[in-house]
Protein backbone atom coordinates (compact mmCIF):
# COMPACT_ATOMS: atom_id res chain seq x y z
CA UNK A 1 0.00 0.00 0.00
CA UNK A 2 2.86 2.10 0.80
CA UNK A 3 4.54 1.34 -2.60
CA UNK A 4 1.41 2.29 -4.63
CA UNK A 5 0.94 5.85 -2.96
CA UNK A 6 5.13 6.72 -4.21
CA UNK A 7 3.51 5.57 -7.67
CA UNK A 8 0.52 7.90 -7.79
CA UNK A 9 2.98 10.94 -8.26
CA UNK A 10 5.28 9.89 -10.45
CA UNK A 11 2.05 8.76 -13.01
CA UNK A 12 0.45 12.17 -12.24
CA UNK A 13 3.81 13.92 -13.35
CA UNK A 14 4.79 11.63 -16.30
CA UNK A 15 0.88 12.21 -17.87
CA UNK A 16 0.92 16.27 -17.10
CA UNK A 17 4.46 15.89 -19.26
CA UNK A 18 3.49 13.64 -22.00
CA UNK A 19 0.40 16.55 -22.78
CA UNK A 20 2.32 18.96 -22.26
CA UNK A 21 4.99 17.79 -24.88
CA UNK A 22 1.98 17.31 -27.19
CA UNK A 23 0.85 20.92 -27.46
CA UNK A 24 4.06 21.62 -28.55
CA UNK A 25 4.07 19.73 -31.84
CA UNK A 26 1.45 18.66 -34.53
CA UNK A 27 2.14 16.44 -37.49
CA UNK A 28 1.78 16.54 -41.35
CA UNK A 29 2.85 14.66 -44.58
CA UNK A 30 5.38 16.26 -47.06
CA UNK A 31 3.55 17.43 -50.03
CA UNK A 32 4.06 19.44 -53.23
CA UNK A 33 6.63 18.73 -56.06
CA UNK A 34 10.15 18.25 -54.62
CA UNK A 35 9.46 18.50 -51.13
CA UNK A 36 13.47 20.28 -49.40
CA UNK A 37 14.55 19.38 -46.08
CA UNK A 38 17.36 22.20 -45.28
CA UNK A 39 19.76 22.17 -42.45
CA UNK A 40 19.60 26.10 -41.27
CA UNK A 41 17.92 28.74 -41.89
CA UNK A 42 20.34 30.36 -43.69
CA UNK A 43 20.38 32.18 -46.64
CA UNK A 44 22.47 32.34 -50.31
CA UNK A 45 21.85 33.37 -53.60
CA UNK A 46 19.93 30.05 -54.27
CA UNK A 47 18.40 29.09 -50.60
CA UNK A 48 19.79 27.74 -47.78
CA UNK A 49 22.23 24.62 -47.70
CA UNK A 50 19.82 21.44 -48.87
CA UNK A 51 20.05 18.50 -46.78
CA UNK A 52 17.77 16.76 -49.13
CA UNK A 53 14.76 16.49 -50.98
CA UNK A 54 12.40 13.66 -49.40
CA UNK A 55 9.38 11.81 -50.80
CA UNK A 56 5.46 13.31 -50.74
CA UNK A 57 3.60 11.54 -47.98
CA UNK A 58 6.18 11.06 -45.24
CA UNK A 59 5.37 11.66 -41.75
CA UNK A 60 6.66 15.23 -40.26
CA UNK A 61 6.67 16.47 -36.72
CA UNK A 62 6.61 20.30 -36.80
CA UNK A 63 7.92 22.03 -33.71
CA UNK A 64 8.04 25.20 -34.45
CA UNK A 65 7.68 28.23 -37.38
CA UNK A 66 9.88 30.33 -39.24
CA UNK A 67 8.89 32.46 -41.38
CA UNK A 68 8.31 30.64 -44.51
CA UNK A 69 9.56 27.77 -42.62
CA UNK A 70 8.54 24.86 -40.06
CA UNK A 71 10.99 23.37 -37.73
CA UNK A 72 10.82 19.94 -37.87
CA UNK A 73 11.93 17.53 -35.16
CA UNK A 74 13.33 13.90 -37.42
CA UNK A 75 14.73 12.12 -34.74
CA UNK A 76 15.43 12.92 -30.76
CA UNK A 77 18.45 14.75 -31.92
CA UNK A 78 18.11 16.22 -35.26
CA UNK A 79 16.18 18.66 -36.63
CA UNK A 80 15.36 20.45 -40.22
CA UNK A 81 13.55 23.19 -41.90
CA UNK A 82 10.94 22.82 -44.44
CA UNK A 83 8.91 25.45 -46.60
CA UNK A 84 5.53 25.49 -45.50
CA UNK A 85 3.89 24.97 -48.77
CA UNK A 86 5.66 21.46 -48.67
CA UNK A 87 4.00 20.21 -46.04
CA UNK A 88 0.42 19.02 -45.62
CA UNK A 89 -1.32 19.10 -41.98
CA UNK A 90 -2.71 15.41 -41.25
CA UNK A 91 -4.69 15.20 -38.40
CA UNK A 92 -5.40 11.20 -39.04
CA UNK A 93 -1.82 10.54 -38.01
CA UNK A 94 -1.13 8.79 -35.00
CA UNK A 95 2.15 9.06 -33.67
CA UNK A 96 3.28 5.55 -32.43
CA UNK A 97 5.64 5.03 -29.44
CA UNK A 98 8.27 3.79 -31.72
CA UNK A 99 8.68 2.82 -35.81
CA UNK A 100 10.79 -0.29 -36.84
CA UNK A 101 12.57 -1.38 -39.61
CA UNK A 102 11.42 -4.86 -40.90
CA UNK A 103 12.93 -7.53 -43.95
CA UNK A 104 15.15 -6.00 -46.64
CA UNK A 105 15.21 -7.40 -50.27
CA UNK A 106 17.88 -6.84 -52.44
CA UNK A 107 17.64 -7.90 -55.77
CA UNK A 108 19.15 -7.09 -59.48
CA UNK A 109 16.78 -6.28 -61.81
CA UNK A 110 16.50 -6.93 -65.47
CA UNK A 111 16.97 -3.60 -66.33
CA UNK A 112 19.69 -0.45 -65.46
CA UNK A 113 18.77 -0.38 -61.63
CA UNK A 114 19.75 -3.21 -58.54
CA UNK A 115 16.73 -2.32 -56.07
CA UNK A 116 16.57 -2.58 -52.27
CA UNK A 117 13.52 -2.71 -50.76
CA UNK A 118 12.83 -1.67 -46.89
CA UNK A 119 10.11 -2.80 -44.89
CA UNK A 120 9.20 0.59 -42.22
CA UNK A 121 6.03 0.65 -40.34
CA UNK A 122 5.60 4.48 -41.57
CA UNK A 123 6.78 6.73 -44.65
CA UNK A 124 9.69 8.08 -42.25
CA UNK A 125 12.59 10.81 -43.22
CA UNK A 126 15.71 10.22 -44.80
CA UNK A 127 18.71 11.74 -45.89
CA UNK A 128 21.28 10.39 -48.23
CA UNK A 129 25.15 10.87 -49.54
CA UNK A 130 27.72 9.67 -51.45
CA UNK A 131 31.09 8.86 -50.33
CA UNK A 132 34.09 7.92 -52.74
CA UNK A 133 37.14 5.93 -52.22
CA UNK A 134 35.38 3.19 -51.73
CA UNK A 135 32.19 4.42 -53.19
CA UNK A 136 29.45 4.00 -51.42
CA UNK A 137 25.61 5.86 -50.69
CA UNK A 138 24.73 5.99 -47.03
CA UNK A 139 21.18 6.82 -46.38
CA UNK A 140 20.03 7.85 -42.51
CA UNK A 141 16.54 6.89 -41.87
CA UNK A 142 15.27 9.39 -39.11
CA UNK A 143 13.02 8.09 -36.38
CA UNK A 144 13.63 4.56 -36.49
CA UNK A 145 14.88 1.81 -34.40
CA UNK A 146 15.93 -1.44 -36.34
CA UNK A 147 13.87 -4.87 -36.09
CA UNK A 148 15.44 -6.42 -39.02
CA UNK A 149 16.71 -9.55 -38.95
CA UNK A 150 16.61 -10.90 -42.52
CA UNK A 151 18.06 -8.78 -45.30
CA UNK A 152 17.38 -11.25 -48.47
CA UNK A 153 20.65 -10.17 -51.14
CA UNK A 154 19.88 -12.04 -54.74
CA UNK A 155 23.61 -12.01 -55.19
CA UNK A 156 23.48 -13.26 -58.56
CA UNK A 157 21.58 -10.91 -60.16
CA UNK A 158 23.14 -7.43 -58.47
CA UNK A 159 25.24 -5.86 -60.30
CA UNK A 160 26.33 -2.66 -58.73
CA UNK A 161 25.82 -3.56 -54.73
CA UNK A 162 28.67 -4.59 -53.42
CA UNK A 163 27.42 -5.16 -50.09
CA UNK A 164 24.79 -3.73 -48.05
CA UNK A 165 24.68 -3.30 -43.73
CA UNK A 166 23.01 -0.82 -41.57
CA UNK A 167 23.86 0.19 -37.93
CA UNK A 168 21.65 1.38 -35.40
CA UNK A 169 23.65 4.68 -34.82
CA UNK A 170 21.47 6.37 -32.55
CA UNK A 171 18.33 5.17 -30.56
CA UNK A 172 15.86 6.35 -33.30
CA UNK A 173 18.51 6.33 -36.78
CA UNK A 174 19.11 3.80 -38.89
CA UNK A 175 22.44 4.41 -40.87
CA UNK A 176 22.40 1.94 -44.26
CA UNK A 177 25.59 1.85 -45.81
CA UNK A 178 25.74 0.86 -49.35
CA UNK A 179 28.68 -0.24 -51.01
CA UNK A 180 29.17 -0.27 -54.70
CA UNK A 181 31.47 -2.36 -56.92
CA UNK A 182 32.39 0.58 -59.49
CA UNK A 183 34.41 3.20 -58.05
CA UNK A 184 31.59 5.68 -60.63
CA UNK A 185 28.89 6.85 -59.19
CA UNK A 186 25.85 6.57 -61.58
CA UNK A 187 23.38 7.73 -59.08
CA UNK A 188 20.55 6.10 -57.50
CA UNK A 189 16.93 6.90 -56.47
CA UNK A 190 15.13 6.70 -53.02
CA UNK A 191 11.12 6.64 -52.95
CA UNK A 192 8.43 4.89 -50.54
CA UNK A 193 6.26 2.25 -52.06
CA UNK A 194 3.57 2.01 -49.78
CA UNK A 195 5.35 1.57 -46.40
CA UNK A 196 8.26 0.21 -48.04
CA UNK A 197 11.48 2.19 -48.72
CA UNK A 198 12.27 1.54 -52.19
CA UNK A 199 16.00 2.56 -53.46
CA UNK A 200 17.39 1.89 -57.07
CA UNK A 201 20.94 2.04 -57.64
CA UNK A 202 21.83 2.64 -61.35
CA UNK A 203 24.07 0.21 -62.54
CA UNK A 204 26.90 1.63 -64.89
CA UNK A 205 25.91 1.77 -68.73
CA UNK A 206 26.35 -1.68 -69.90
CA UNK A 207 28.70 0.16 -72.89
CA UNK A 208 30.78 2.55 -71.72
CA UNK A 209 31.02 4.29 -74.96
CA UNK A 210 29.48 7.69 -75.74
CA UNK A 211 27.09 6.68 -78.16
CA UNK A 212 25.58 5.04 -76.52
CA UNK A 213 24.86 7.31 -73.74
CA UNK A 214 21.56 8.92 -72.85
CA UNK A 215 22.58 12.55 -72.72
CA UNK A 216 20.76 15.18 -71.42
CA UNK A 217 21.28 18.85 -72.37
CA UNK A 218 20.14 22.38 -70.56
CA UNK A 219 19.68 25.53 -72.19
CA UNK A 220 19.16 27.55 -68.51
CA UNK A 221 17.29 29.76 -68.17
CA UNK A 222 14.20 31.11 -71.22
CA UNK A 223 11.43 32.30 -71.63
CA UNK A 224 10.25 34.88 -68.66
CA UNK A 225 13.36 34.25 -67.18
CA UNK A 226 16.60 35.77 -69.28
CA UNK A 227 19.40 35.40 -66.95
CA UNK A 228 22.07 37.72 -67.04
CA UNK A 229 22.94 40.51 -69.61
CA UNK A 230 25.91 41.27 -71.95
CA UNK A 231 27.91 44.35 -70.74
CA UNK A 232 28.67 45.99 -73.60
CA UNK A 233 26.15 44.36 -76.48
CA UNK A 234 23.44 43.17 -73.88
CA UNK A 235 22.65 40.07 -74.94
CA UNK A 236 20.56 37.81 -72.93
CA UNK A 237 22.01 34.85 -70.71
CA UNK A 238 18.72 32.92 -72.18
CA UNK A 239 19.47 33.37 -75.95
CA UNK A 240 22.97 32.04 -75.72
CA UNK A 241 23.00 29.11 -73.63
CA UNK A 242 19.94 27.79 -75.96
CA UNK A 243 22.02 28.59 -79.05
CA UNK A 244 25.29 26.51 -76.80
CA UNK A 245 23.08 23.99 -75.96
CA UNK A 246 22.26 23.45 -79.54
CA UNK A 247 26.11 23.86 -80.81
CA UNK A 248 26.38 20.55 -78.23
CA UNK A 249 23.65 18.75 -79.63
CA UNK A 250 24.46 19.15 -83.16
CA UNK A 251 28.17 18.01 -82.29
CA UNK A 252 27.08 14.74 -80.43
CA UNK A 253 24.99 13.61 -83.17
CA UNK A 254 28.10 13.92 -85.55
CA UNK A 255 29.71 12.16 -82.93
CA UNK A 256 27.25 9.32 -83.04
CA UNK A 257 25.17 9.95 -80.15
CA UNK A 258 21.26 9.23 -80.70
CA UNK A 259 20.06 9.63 -77.67
CA UNK A 260 19.74 13.20 -76.49
CA UNK A 261 17.09 14.80 -74.67
CA UNK A 262 17.09 18.87 -74.25
CA UNK A 263 15.29 20.76 -71.51
CA UNK A 264 13.68 23.01 -74.04
CA UNK A 265 14.99 23.87 -77.69
CA UNK A 266 12.70 27.23 -77.91
CA UNK A 267 12.65 30.32 -76.06
CA UNK A 268 10.10 28.84 -73.46
CA UNK A 269 9.43 29.30 -69.57
CA UNK A 270 10.52 26.31 -67.77
CA UNK A 271 10.97 26.39 -63.94
CA UNK A 272 14.17 24.42 -62.47
CA UNK A 273 11.82 22.32 -60.44
CA UNK A 274 9.94 21.28 -63.22
CA UNK A 275 13.11 20.61 -65.15
CA UNK A 276 13.75 18.49 -62.53
CA UNK A 277 11.12 16.37 -62.70
CA UNK A 278 10.84 16.02 -66.52
CA UNK A 279 14.53 15.07 -66.38
CA UNK A 280 13.46 12.37 -63.53
CA UNK A 281 11.27 10.68 -65.25
CA UNK A 282 13.44 10.89 -68.70
CA UNK A 283 16.52 8.70 -66.85
CA UNK A 284 19.56 10.43 -69.17
CA UNK A 285 22.99 8.67 -67.98
CA UNK A 286 24.09 12.35 -67.48
CA UNK A 287 23.01 15.63 -67.51
CA UNK A 288 24.78 19.16 -68.52
CA UNK A 289 23.63 22.10 -67.85
CA UNK A 290 25.14 25.37 -69.41
CA UNK A 291 24.89 28.57 -68.41
CA UNK A 292 26.90 32.09 -68.62
CA UNK A 293 28.19 33.48 -65.84
CA UNK A 294 27.84 37.62 -64.60
CA UNK A 295 29.92 39.27 -62.02
CA UNK A 296 30.12 42.60 -60.32
CA UNK A 297 33.60 42.81 -61.21
CA UNK A 298 34.06 43.37 -64.84
CA UNK A 299 37.58 41.96 -65.30
CA UNK A 300 36.43 38.13 -63.81
CA UNK A 301 36.26 36.10 -67.07
CA UNK A 302 36.45 32.37 -67.56
CA UNK A 303 34.86 28.98 -67.00
CA UNK A 304 33.37 27.04 -64.01
CA UNK A 305 31.90 24.04 -63.11
CA UNK A 306 29.52 23.08 -60.31
CA UNK A 307 28.75 19.72 -58.58
CA UNK A 308 26.66 18.69 -54.93
CA UNK A 309 27.91 15.20 -54.88
CA UNK A 310 31.45 14.45 -54.67
CA UNK A 311 30.48 11.16 -56.27
CA UNK A 312 29.67 13.39 -59.62
CA UNK A 313 32.25 15.15 -59.28
CA UNK A 314 35.03 14.14 -61.95
CA UNK A 315 32.46 14.98 -64.87
CA UNK A 316 32.80 18.65 -63.77
CA UNK A 317 36.14 18.22 -63.61
CA UNK A 318 36.51 16.61 -66.89
CA UNK A 319 34.72 19.33 -68.46
CA UNK A 320 36.66 21.97 -66.97
CA UNK A 321 39.53 20.58 -67.78
CA UNK A 322 38.67 20.48 -71.26
CA UNK A 323 37.78 24.22 -71.26
CA UNK A 324 41.20 25.52 -69.90
CA UNK A 325 42.43 23.31 -72.85
CA UNK A 326 41.13 26.16 -74.79
CA UNK A 327 42.78 28.79 -72.59
CA UNK A 328 40.10 29.50 -71.02
CA UNK A 329 40.74 31.37 -67.24
CA UNK A 330 39.51 29.00 -64.68
CA UNK A 331 37.06 30.06 -62.47
CA UNK A 332 36.83 27.33 -59.81
CA UNK A 333 35.20 23.96 -60.18
CA UNK A 334 32.86 24.34 -57.04
CA UNK A 335 31.63 21.70 -55.05
CA UNK A 336 28.23 21.15 -52.94
CA UNK A 337 26.60 23.77 -54.80
CA UNK A 338 22.96 24.87 -53.94
CA UNK A 339 21.78 24.97 -57.92
CA UNK A 340 18.54 22.95 -58.25
CA UNK A 341 20.01 21.29 -61.33
CA UNK A 342 22.80 19.78 -59.77
CA UNK A 343 20.31 18.37 -56.99
CA UNK A 344 18.78 15.40 -58.12
CA UNK A 345 20.70 12.09 -57.18
CA UNK A 346 19.09 10.22 -60.42
CA UNK A 347 22.25 10.55 -62.43
CA UNK A 348 25.84 11.98 -63.16
CA UNK A 349 25.44 16.36 -63.68
CA UNK A 350 27.52 19.08 -63.82
CA UNK A 351 27.29 22.88 -64.52
CA UNK A 352 28.96 24.55 -66.68
CA UNK A 353 29.15 28.05 -66.57
CA UNK A 354 30.82 28.70 -69.81
CA UNK A 355 32.14 32.32 -69.82
CA UNK A 356 31.21 35.56 -68.35
CA UNK A 357 28.97 37.70 -69.60
CA UNK A 358 30.22 40.84 -68.08
CA UNK A 359 33.47 40.37 -69.19
CA UNK A 360 33.99 42.17 -72.63
CA UNK A 361 36.65 39.44 -73.35
CA UNK A 362 34.47 36.38 -72.49
CA UNK A 363 31.28 38.57 -74.65
CA UNK A 364 33.18 38.72 -77.21
CA UNK A 365 33.78 34.84 -77.57
CA UNK A 366 30.06 34.02 -76.51
CA UNK A 367 28.97 35.25 -79.05
CA UNK A 368 31.21 33.71 -81.75
CA UNK A 369 29.78 31.04 -83.31
CA UNK A 370 33.38 29.12 -84.12
CA UNK A 371 33.96 29.15 -79.58
CA UNK A 372 29.89 27.98 -79.73
CA UNK A 373 30.90 24.79 -81.91
CA UNK A 374 34.51 24.70 -79.79
CA UNK A 375 32.70 24.79 -76.77
CA UNK A 376 30.79 21.81 -78.20
CA UNK A 377 33.62 20.08 -78.92
CA UNK A 378 34.90 20.25 -75.54
CA UNK A 379 32.19 18.86 -73.54
CA UNK A 380 32.24 16.15 -75.81
CA UNK A 381 36.12 15.67 -74.83
CA UNK A 382 35.07 16.04 -71.64
CA UNK A 383 32.31 13.36 -70.99
CA UNK A 384 34.67 11.25 -73.34
CA UNK A 385 37.42 11.51 -70.35
CA UNK A 386 34.88 11.06 -67.72
CA UNK A 387 34.02 7.40 -69.05
CA UNK A 388 37.31 6.64 -69.57
CA UNK A 389 37.75 7.54 -65.84
CA UNK A 390 34.77 5.43 -65.06
CA UNK A 391 35.75 1.66 -66.74
ZN1 LIG B 1 22.36 31.44 -65.61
Amino acid sequence: MKKFLLLIPIYIFQSLHAQDSIKHYWLGRSAGKLPLLSYSLGEDRLGSAKLGYIDTGVVLKIIDSVNTKYLLQLSKYHTAYMFKTDIQKDTGIIMRPYYLTGNWIVNGGKDRYDTIFISIDERLPYKSWMEIDPSRIMIDLYGVESNTNWIKQHTSSLKEIKNIYFNQAEDDVVRITIELKHQQHWGYTISYMKDRLMVLIKKPPPVAAIQKLRIAIDAGHGGTNTGAEGVTSHVLEKSYTLLFAKALEKYLKAKGVTEIIMTRTTDTTFGNTDRVLWLQKQQPDLLISLHLNSSADSSVKGSGTYYKYIGFRTLSTSILKQMLAIGMDEDFNVGNFNFLLNQPTDFPNTLLEIAFLSNKKDERKIMSMQFQNLVAKQVYLGIVDFLNQAK
